[in-house]
């Protein structure tokens, strides 16, 4: 079987090592808990701010009960609700979380006409069609989302779709303005960053490679277009090889080498690792 992110053999790697879920969380830090969410265990990012307890979530591809008890054990509010591209399994749950918080949903408009024609998704999985919605907020390259100190800045990442979005979270330099949001002054984050690797896990339940420095670099949430060692497929509706190749050298490889990278699907990588080993970018 094929489906939406990935070939089959990535598909087969991501059953055998199908775990509940991963997660890490430092007190007084940026709440990452990444869950693999459906059928095609699509991670789902809730990142919160345990100072404000505001949080986005991002990919709620199913398993949205899950999704909002990890909310709950947190105390988290959601903001903003953001899927990296509205293919089926990143977009599942998003009416229903959307009707649980009532917190904003938030697509890049190229991959708009792609959600209306979920049905047409489900029968192409043999799955149900999961309930939609009516979505009316967009966000394109360079906006910000912003949850309590921290922001995701939006990076247009088109090739798997159209509407293929990226969210770097600049974790070390929590933004001006949301700063000033705050109840009381805060101490910098970035000298506190560090220890998040140490607690940073992969599916595997194995320690992350080692990045030291890179939550100060920037947490890239990729969505679909980039994978440990491979990039998402381009072969469905609206896909281009051109175009995310594109997509990957111009804009992502830009980033810092320490960037941590959460792909759609699978393991956590970084930008450097990806650089030096990616097959698809030689
Ligand atoms: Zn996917
Ligand atoms: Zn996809």
């Amino acid at each position: 079987m094929e489906f939406l992110g990935l070939g089959e053999r990535t598909i087969r790697n991501l059953t055998r090592r199908r775990k509940s879920c991963y997660t890490f969380g430092v007190s007084g830090q940026l709440i990452h808990e990444i869950i693999p969410v459906g059928m095609l265990q699509c991670n789902c990012s809730i990142l919160g701010d345990p100072e404000t307890h505001e949080a986005i979530v991002v990919d709620p591809g199913d398993e949205v009960e899950r999704i909002l008890e990890i909310l709950r054990a947190h105390r988290l509010n959601v903001r903003a609700i953001v899927s990296t591209h509205t293919h089926i399994d990143h977009v599942g749950g998003l009416a229903r979380l959307h009707a649980a918080t009532k917190a904003p949903v938030l697509i890049h408009e190229a991959d708009l006409e792609l959600y209306r024609h979920l049905d047409i998704q489900a029968q192409f999985l043999g799955m149900r069609t999961p309930e939609s919605m009516r979505i009316e907020d967009f966000v394109k390259e360079g906006d910000s989302v912003r949850w309590g100190g921290y922001a995701a800045r939006v990076i247009h990442t088109p090739g798997h779709t159209p509407g293929s979005i990226s969210l770097l979270v600049e974790t070390g330099q929590p933004s001006e303005q949301a700063g000033a949001d705050r109840v009381k002054p805060q101490p910098a984050k970035a000298s506190a960053q560090a220890p998040l690797h140490a607690h940073l896990k992969t599916h595997a339940g194995e320690l992350a490679p080692s990045r030291e420095g890179a939550l100060a670099a920037g947490l890239l949430v990729a969505g679909d277009t980039l994978f440990q060692g491979s990039i998402g497929r381009t072969d469905l509706w609206g896909g281009s090889m051109k175009d995310i190749l594109r997509s990957i050298r111009e804009k992502l490889l830009a980033l810092p080498d320490e960037t941590l990278v959460i792909p759609g699907h699978g393991d956590n990588t970084t930008i450097g690792a990806e650089r030096a080993e990616n097959p698809y970018l030689r």
